[in-house]
C-alpha cells in the first residue's frame, strides 16, 4: 500500500491535543503516512523568528498535502494572521467546506447535506483598505467622485473589492470538478450581482461560461440574501454552493450553526501549490490542555484530506465510524451533549478511543 508523506501543523492552544486525536484515527484506517511535523504561530517565533517559517512552507509545497490545528492570531501583537498568510503564500485559492448533518447531532434538521466552495484570495477580502482621514483615502475619494460622478462623503474610509475573469474562472471550475469527483449533481453560484454589476455581475457571467463547458453538472445561480432563506427552508434542493469571498464565510457560519456548531465543521484550504486541510474553528485558548474540545472537526478534515489522496475505501470507513460515535451519543465531548455541563460527556481523547474501536469493529 502507498505511503502517503503529509506535513502535521499541530497549531497552538487545542491545536495538539485535537491534531492527536485526529492523527490516531487517522492512521487507524489502515492508511499509512509519513508524517512532516512543523510548528506555526508563537512557538515559530521562537525558534525561527517568524511565525510562518519557511520549512514548513517548503514542506507543503513537496508533500502537496498538510493536515493542520488551529493557530492563535494574538490580538494587537502586530503579526497578522499566519492562517491568511499561508492561504496566500500557498495560492490556496478554494476553500471547501461541507454541511452535512449527521444522526444525533444537534442539527437544525436531519436533511442537510451540502458544500460551500468559497473563492479564498480576493473579493471585498483582499485587505485593499484606505482609512479614513488618510492622504490616500482623501486622494482616492477625489479621483472616484469625478470617475464615477458620484459623490462620496469625504469622512469615509474605503475597501476595495476587486473581482477577476482569472479568479472567477478558477473556482468555479474548481466546483464543477469537485462536483464531478465526489458525485454531486448541481452547482449553485451565490452573488448579488443585481447590485454590484462589475464584480458579482462579472463572476456570474464567468461562471455561466464556465457552466456551459460543464453540461453534465446541473448549474443555477442565487442572490446571497435569498440564498441564506433558501438554505434555512429548503436546504435539500442545493449542492455544492460557488460563493465569493464574503458570502462563502457567512454561509460557512450559517452552515456551522445548522449542525450545531463548530466542533463537527470542517475544511479544506486547496490551491495551486498544495491543500491544506483544517476545522473551521479556531484555537479555543480557554480550553488549552484540558482534553475537552470536540476533535471531530479536524478528523472530518481528514476524511476530506483521505478523499483528496484516493483514500476513498479509509475515508468512507473513517466517516462511518465518527457518525457512529455521535449517533451513539455517548463517547462525545460536551458540544454535542443537550446541556453543556453534562457530566456524561467525554474528552477529546476518548472520542479518539471510541472511533478507533469503531473503525475496529467495522474492519
Ligand atoms: P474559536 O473557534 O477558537 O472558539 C470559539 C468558541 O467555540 C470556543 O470558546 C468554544 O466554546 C467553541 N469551540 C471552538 N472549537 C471547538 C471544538 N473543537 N469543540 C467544542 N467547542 C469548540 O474562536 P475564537 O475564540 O474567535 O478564536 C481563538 C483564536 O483562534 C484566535 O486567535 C483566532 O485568530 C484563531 N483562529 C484560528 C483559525 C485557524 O487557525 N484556522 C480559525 C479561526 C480562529
Amino acid at each position: 500500500m502507498a505511503r502517503h508523506a503529509v506535513t502535521l501543523v499541530p497549531g497552538d492552544g487545542v491545536g495538539p491535543e485535537i491534531c492527536e486525536a485526529a492523527v490516531r484515527v487517522l492512521e487507524a484506517t489502515g492508511v499509512q503516512f509519513d508524517w512532516d511535523v512543523h510548528q506555526a504561530g508563537v512557538a515559530a517565533i521562537k525558534e525561527f523568528g517568524t511565525p510562518l517559517p519557511e520549512p514548513l512552507l517548503a514542506s507543503i509545497r513537496k508533500n502537496k498535502v498538510a493536515l493542520k490545528g488551529p493557530i492563535t492570531t494574538p490580538v494587537g501583537s502586530g503579526f497578522r494572521s499566519v492562517n491568511v498568510a499561508l492561504r496566500q503564500e500557498l495560492d490556496l485559492y478554494a476553500l471547501v467546506r461541507p454541511v452535512k448533518a449527521y444522526k444525533g447531532a444537534r442539527n437544525l434538521r436531519d436533511d442537510l447535506d451540502f458544500v460551500i466552495v468559497r473563492e479564498n484570495t480576493e473579493d471585498i477580502y483582499a485587505g485593499i483598505e484606505f482609512e479614513q482621514g488618510s492622504a490616500d483615502a482623501k486622494h482616492l475619494i477625489d479621483e472616484i467622485s469625478t470617475l464615477a460622478k458620484k459623490k462620496i462623503r469625504p469622512d469615509s474610509g474605503l475597501s476595495i473589492k476587486p473581482v477577476s475573469i482569472s479568479g472567477s474562472e478558477r473556482i468555479v471550475e474548481f466546483a464543477f470538478d469537485y462536483a464531478r469527483k465526489n458525485k454531486r449533481r448541481k452547482v449553485t453560484a451565490v452573488h448579488k450581482a443585481n447590485i454590484m454589476k462589475h464584480t458579482d455581475g462579472l463572476f456570474l457571467a464567468v461562471a455561466r461560461k464556465v457552466a456551459e463547458r460543464n453540461p453534465d453538472i446541473e448549474f443555477e445561480d442565487r442572490i446571497v440574501d435569498n440564498m441564506c432563506m433558501q438554505l434555512v427552508l429548503r436546504p435539500s434542493e442545493y449542492d455544492i454552493l460557488c460563493c465569493l469571498n464574503l458570502y462563502g464565510d457567512i454561509i460557512s457560519d450559517l452552515g456551522a450553526g445548522m449542525i450545531g456548531g463548530l466542533g463537527l465543521a470542517p475544511g479544506a484550504n486547496i490551491g495551486t501549490n498544495g491543500a491544506v486541510f483544517e476545522a473551521t474553528h479556531g484555537s479555543a485558548p480557554k480550553y488549552a490542555g484540558l482534553n475537552k474540545v470536540n476533535p471531530m472537526a479536524v478528523m472530518l478534515s481528514g476524511v476530506l484530506m483521505l478523499r483528496h489522496l484516493g483514500e476513498i475505501a479509509a475515508a468512507d470507513a473513517l466517516e462511518g465510524a465518527i457518525a457512529s460515535v455521535i449517533a451513539v451519543g455517548k463517547s462525545v465531548t460536551y458540544d454535542l451533549k443537550e446541556k453543556r455541563d453534562d457530566p456524561t460527556s467525554v474528552g477529546t481523547s476518548q472520542v479518539a478511543d471510541a472511533v478507533v474501536a469503531q473503525l475496529k469493529a467495522g474492519a
